[in-house]
């Protein structure tokens, strides 16, 4: 009995060893996703040389440049928005639209693919931070009061996606 015990009380220690080392791994996972898990990666130190100041804010720090200040909020031309850090194709011209807000505003991603969505707390109300899912990027946030037909406003920041213009002629 005491033997029997003793055996229930180390199955039972060792789930809790196995139970807590699951749950460690899961939560030391979430915060170092953001370094760990993208195809494309730097330093800190080589990011700085890659981007311009003001993109690193941006795009390193989850900064967000000022209103109507960007290069690409009024933009009408057709093209390719892409990750000023990495390349990666976000957003197609067809689904930009005029938001009022200042900044460039897309109703859709180029394909499911191109952004990772997160919780940012880092305001009283909780918003939905968008980022290159290549490089990490923060490129802005997503909102629920977009057109039709998605609802969806990806608000960006200009200086974080670089835009490439289409042959004349040809539609994105
Ligand atoms: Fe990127």
């Amino acid at each position: 009995m005491v033997n029997v015990m003793k055996n229930g009380i180390g199955v039972f220690l060792l789930l809790v060893a196995v139970c807590g080392a699951g749950v460690y791994a899961f939560g030391a996972h979430q915060p170092s996703e953001k370094q760990a898990v993208f195809a494309c990666k730097h330093t800190d130190a080589e990011w700085r040389k890659i981007l311009s100041p003001d993109a690193y804010k941006v795009l390193r720090q989850a900064g967000t440049e000022r209103a109507y200040t960007g290069k690409y909020w009024d933009n009408h031309e057709q093209g390719i928005y892409k990750c000023a850090g990495c390349g990666q194709q976000l957003f197609s011209s067809a689904t930009k639209f005029n938001s009022g807000t200042g900044w460039p505003s897309f109703y859709q991603t180029i394909n499911k693919k191109a952004v990772l969505e997160q919780s940012d707390r880092s305001l009283e109300d909780e918003r939905t931070e968008v980022l290159c899912s290549k490089c990490g990027g923060h490129l802005g946030h997503v909102f629920p009061d977009g057109p039709r037909p998605t609802g969806l406003r990806y608000c960006m920041n200009s200086v974080a996606m670089t835009f490439v213009k289409a042959p004349s002629g040809k539609k994105h």
